[in-house]
This record gives structure tokens, sequence and C-alpha cells, in this order.
């Protein structure tokens, strides 16, 4: 494994306890050898060499003690023997003290001690033999202090010493056995955070993703490190569903490595087939030489291999495979650890897959409206040379010295004549939405006095609209060429749909911005509809507006003209019925009336 999470054993946490233990008798055995001490003194039997020996060997036992690391000593296999060798040291010690009458009394309190101590602080059989050694020393001091007569004055300290004994052994096994559950909790939760960590760390390397070319390398690039694997792949299931293709690159030793297309049938026997219908991942311990179901697995070079299917909640994604070209030393966990983190992977690589599909489908639907827009322009284009020649044609034939006498011809040559002027219209419209679509209007801002454009307007249109300006010198900064077609665009409109209303042009200033109106008393448009006039192709009364030669894209034309001059347009009723069009402009600031502007486009 390359990641060993660092796992707090029994034996880590019953050592830590021990020295600890070990730590504290020493500070107690210090204590003792003080007390024993001023008895000594107080008895005067200080010089008494029972006494100065042992008293000495505790002492320099107990330096010994203080300087050593138990912390160190007590994970080692020879824990045991050292402890038994202290307790016993201080066991020989406090029973030769003890052959002083004087200091008699002072050994069996400390030796029922010692036998409990022991329970804690040694394995079993260490703390049986340190008991029999606590008992014996009993015994003696019992037959040394002349009670031998007595059975019981010798065996009730004896008993005692293995009652106390046995006691603190069961202490000490519930103490190993509670050990043995915390320390195995602690690992669990340990292990827990190993896993959310990764979990986390697979989730944002492919977060971070935006196509499936760049999300794979790093997707089983981590996966393999995380596993300690040297080969990992991935599978995703073809459009149709009936394949899984091995998504290139594959990971090898550390390195994406680009591969020719490889795909698997999803029904076949093949493992990675079967993984994919199954639920939960698979362990090939040997990949057969001679096995179908693994030829995959042999054309990767793998020996042994971690085979997990990649889902989303029912729905399958593909199948991840990490392996090694040598025989199976994948573990248990490794397999689990590959199914949790499988569960993301497929989540993601299907978000990324499916918005991949969405990306090629606008681009796809960008090219047809590109190829549309492309076509249309091309076809007006070749439809306006014979038009204008057509129509340059009829007006020739419609001059007076030409045209012909009789009623009926003369009615046809006009209506012939009024169509091609339609047909014009419409190409010249088709062109120019062809031209906004592909974002290539041309705008050369310039100030010009609205009271010059409304002149201009007059000179063109076929009705003679009354116009007001206030203030009289107010201009706007506008493509002279857009802003003439905006207003004749309107202009034309009111007199189509407002026949016999009279149409008036106003132009103002308001929040600093130039405002021009288009007037009229006519129907109006109605509420629900002001926004959708704006739309191509959109005619209120489609009858009405054929009849008067409509197209449906004048208003949208008006709309996007205004919008590339950093302008707007918008629809509301006349006071007493009626549609206002109001198209506001950028202002020019700072033109004199003196000033000469050309008014001609
Ligand atoms: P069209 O080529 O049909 O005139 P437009 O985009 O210029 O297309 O206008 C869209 C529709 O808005 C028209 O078909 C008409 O029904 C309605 N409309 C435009 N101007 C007026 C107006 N001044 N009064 C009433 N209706 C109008």
């Amino acid at each position: 494994m390359a990641i060993e999470p660092r796992q707090p054993t029994v034996h880590m946490a019953m050592s830590r306890f021990r020295a600890s233990l070990l730590r504290r008798a020493s500070i107690v055995a210090w204590v003792v050898l003080i007390v024993i001490g001023g008895l000594a003194v107080r008895s005067e039997e200080f010089a008494n060499p029972r006494f100065v020996f042992p008293a000495f060997g505790l002492a320099g036992l107990l330096v010994l003690s203080t300087a050593t690391r138990w912390d160190r000593i007590m994970s080692t296999w020879a824990a045991p023997w050292v402890a038994t060798g202290w307790l016993l040291g201080v066991v020989v010690a406090v029973t030769t003290i003890a052959t002083v009458p004087a200091l008699a009394g002072t050994a069996e309190p400390i030796l029922f001690g010692i036998a409990a101590v022991a329970g804690l602080l040694l394995t079993w059989w260490a703390h049986a033999f340190v008991n029999v050694a606590v008992a014996m020393a009993v015994y003696q001091l019992a037959v040394a202090s002349g009670a031998a007569d007595t059975l019981a004055d010798v065996v009730a300290p004896v008993v005692t010493v293995f009652v106390v004994g046995a006691a603190t052994a069961l202490v000490g096994f519930e103490f190993e056995k509670e050990a043995v559950t915390s320390a195995g909790k602690e690992a669990r939760v340990l292990q827990q955070r190993l896993d959310f960590e990764r979990l986390y760390a697979v989730s944002a390397t492919l977060a971070r993703a935006e196509s499936l070319a760049e999300i794979v390398p790093h997707l089983i690039g981590t996966i393999c490190k995380y596993l300690d694997a040297q080969v990992g792949v991935v599978l995703l299931q073809d459009a149709d569903m009936q394949r899984l293709e091995v998504m290139s690159p594959i990971w090898v030793n550390g390195y994406p490595l680009e591969t020719d297309p490889i795909t698997v049938e999803i029904n076949a026997t093949s493992v990675v087939s079967q993984t994919y219908r199954a639920i939960k991942p698979i362990y090939v311990r040997k990949v057969e030489e001679a096995s179908d179901s693994h030829i995959l697995l042999r054309e990767l070079g793998l020996k042994q291999a971690l085979v997990a299917p990649l889902k989303v909640e029912s729905m399958r994604v593909g199948v991840i495979v990490v392996g090694d070209p040598y025989v199976g030393d994948f573990t248990e966990d490794q397999l689990e650890q590959l199914g949790s983190l499988s569960a993301p992977a497929g989540l993601v690589l299907s978000q990324i897959g499916r918005y991949e599909a969405q990306a090629e489908m606008a681009r796809r639907l960008e090219e047809v409206a590109q190829m549309k827009s492309d076509f249309v322009s091309t076809v007006s284009h070749e439809l306006r040379s014979p038009l204008t020649s057509i129509i340059g044609s009829l007006d020739t034939v419609n001059r007076p010295e030409l045209a012909p006498t009789e009623p009926t011809s003369q009615q046809l040559l006009l209506s012939a004549r009024r169509q091609a002027g339609r047909l014009q219209r419409l190409i010249d419209d088709l062109l120019i939405v062809s031209r906004i679509d592909r974002g290539a209007i041309p705008v050369h801002p310039e100030p010009i006095f609205v009271r010059d454009l409304f002149a201009e307007i007059n000179r063109v249109v076929s009705i003679e609209p009354t116009s007001i300006v206030q203030p009289r010198d107010l201009a706007v900064r506008a493509d002279r060429d857009h802003v003439t077609r905006i207003l004749i665009n309107l202009v034309e409109n009111a007199a189509k749909y407002a026949p016999d209303s009279p149409v008036e042009l106003y132009g103002w200033e308001q929040s600093n911005r130039a405002v021009m109106a288009v007037v009229d008393h006519g129907p109006g448009i109605p509420d629900g509809s002001k926004e959708a006039v704006f739309d191509r192709f959109t005619q209120l009364d489609q009858s009405d507006t054929r009849s008067k030669g409509g197209t449906g894209l004048g208003l949208s034309i008006v709309k996007s003209l205004t919008e590339v001059m950093r302008g707007t347009v918008r629809v509301e009723d006349t006071e007493g019925g009626g549609a206002t069009f109001i198209v506001e402009l950028p202002i020019a600031v700072g033109v004199s009336t003196t000033a000469s502007m050309p008014s001609q486009a």
C-alpha cells in the first residue's frame, strides 16, 4: 500500500499505559524509601548492612528507573522482562530491609502493593511469576518473624498476596479488553477519515475538469496512486450503449499513455462486461492466460486487477480497471476503496459526458445557423442583380412614351412593378438580417441633428409626417444609414397600418439621451404584443399584413440596429389610440446649431 493510516494498536495503547504506570510506581518507591530511611534513622539501624545495602541498591534502581525512557522500552518485546526485573529488585530490597527487626513491619504492605501493580504492569505469566516471588517473600518474613508456628499467620498473608494478584489480574484483563475496543474504534475512525480525504481529493480533481479528455488521466492517476496500482483504465459506454470504450489515455506507471481505440461488447462474458452489469467491484487475483474473460486484462499486461462498475444510482456509466503486472497482493480493503472511489467518479464522468454531448449539439446547431445565414445571404445577393434589372426594365416600360395604352396591360404592368418592389424590400431585409446574425453590421457613429433626420425622412417616405424637435439643436450620435433606416421603417409602418391617421415625429432630450418618437392614431398594438412585435416574422394580423406587403422583419431590424448603436426601442399607446414607437439613442453633446453638418446620407 502506498499510504497506510497510522493505526494505534492495542499494543501501543497498553505500552503507553504501562510506561506511565512504571514512572508513577518509581515515584511512590522513592517516597517509600525515604519513609523507611526515616524509620531506620529513628531506630538507629541506619548503619546496619541489612538496611544499607538493599536501601542503596533500591535507590540505584530508582535512579536508573528515572533515567529510563520507559515509553520506548515498554513497546518492545523486552517490556515484561524489564518490568519483572524492576519489580523483583524492589521485592528483594524491601524483603531484605524487613529482616532488620526494627523495620520488619514495613515490607508487607509494600509487597501487597507490588502484587497488585504487577497485574496491570505485566503479562499474565510475568504477573504470576512476580506473585509467586512476592508470596515467597511474605512467607519468608512470616517465618523469620517467628510466626511460623501459627499456620494462619503464614497462610493468611500468602493467600492475600494471591487474592490481590488475581483481582488486579482481572482488572488488568478488563482494561486490556477495553483498550482493544477503543483502539479498534480509533483505527476505524482514522480509516474512515482517510477514506473521506481520498474521496474528497478524487471529487475535487473531478470537479475541476471540463472535458473527458482532461478528466480521465487525472481521475485514473489519482485512483492508481491511492491504490498503489501501476495500470489504470476507464471504460465508458458508447452512445448506442452496446459497447464499452477504453478512454484514452490510460495510466501506466505514473504516466498517461495514448492508446488505439479498444472496445468491449457489453453483453460479452469478459470480466469487464460482467462487472459493468454487476453491483460490486471484483478482484481478479490471477489473470489467466487461457481465459476468454480476461482478454482485456491480458492486453493491458495485467496479472492482477481490481474492476469496479461506474454507476450513477441505477444508471450504468462504465467500468474502471486498476491492476499490476504481477500476481495478487491487492487486499479486500483496496477493493472496497475502489468501490467507494468509483461512485463519485461515475457521477462526474457521466455529467461531463452529458455536458460534452450538449456542447457538441450546440456547436452543430451553431454551424447549421451559420450555414442558413450564409445561404440566405448568398441567395439574396444572387436575386438582387436580376431583380434590379427587372425593376429597371419595368420602370422603363412604364415611362409615358413607352407605356401600353390598353388599361389591362397598364394595370398588369403596375402590379408587376409593385410586386417587384415588394420582393426588393424583402431581399434587402433578408440581407440585413443575415448581416445582423453574423454580427457584421458596421457602425460609424457621427453627430446628426434630429431635425435634419426628420427632414430627410419627409423627403423619402410616401406620406408627409409633421415634426417637432425640442430643443431645436438636439443631435444624436448615431450611424446615419442605420438611424435613417430605423425611422423610415417606423414611418412606413405607420402609413401602412394607420393609413387614415396623421403621423407625427417628435424629438426631445431625456436623461441625457436623444429620444425620437413616431406617433400614429391608428389601431395601435395590443399590450400582449408590445414586445413580440419586435421579434422576427411577428405579424399581428397575417391577412392584413400580407395585403400590405409586410415581411415581419421590419421591427426586428429596427431593434437590432438600435441596439448596435447602444440605444433602445419600445412601443407605447398613443393617447386616444394608436401606436407610439420611441427610439432612444446616445445624445451628441456640444454640437452647435450653427455648425454645418451633412444632412444627406
Ligand atoms: P411587417 O413587415 O409585417 O410590417 P414589422 O416587423 O415591421 O413587419 O411589424 C410587425 C407587425 O407589427 C406588423 O405585422 C403589424 O401587425 C404590427 N405593426 C407594426 N407597426 C404598426 C403600427 N404603426 N400600428 C399597428 N401595428 C403595427
